[in-house]
């Protein structure tokens, strides 16, 4: 590795540099300096971003905010129209089920005479 003072090449688990003295930094030490390296990096990269996003971004909140809306626009009519289409066969399915229940009942009550004519005799 290089001495971080004298750019010489050192051995790579050197502690001091053995040309100028110069203590090297640890494993440590140069992942949590890589580390801050890339938050700086990222957070330059980012402001650089935002700061060349922000004279579209009231544009950008404009027309999706008009888009949202024509999207609720367009789905209302849609959404009443298959609220309406679904009533009748709501209605019909309570008929139905009205109707059944009715059904079952009256044989019910058939089997039930029948069963009990049956222990009569
Ligand atoms: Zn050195």
């Amino acid at each position: 590795m290089l001495c971080v003072s004298c750019r010489r090449t050192i051995a790579s688990d050197a502690d001091f540099c053995r040309f100028c003295g110069a203590r090297q930094p640890t494993m440590g030490e140069e992942i949590t300096a890589a580390g801050r390296e890339i938050a700086e990096a990222t957070a330059a990269v980012m402001t650089r971003i935002v700061e060349n996003v922000k004279p579209f971004a009231k544009e950008v909140a404009v027309a999706t905010d008009r888009a949202a809306k024509e999207v609720a626009k367009a789905m209302k009519p849609a959404a009443e129209k298959t609220g309406k289409a679904v009533e009748p066969v709501v209605k019909g399915a309570k008929k139905v089920t009205k109707s059944v229940a009715r059904g079952t009942a009256r044989v019910t009550a058939e089997a039930a005479r029948k069963v009990k004519a049956a222990a009569k005799k």
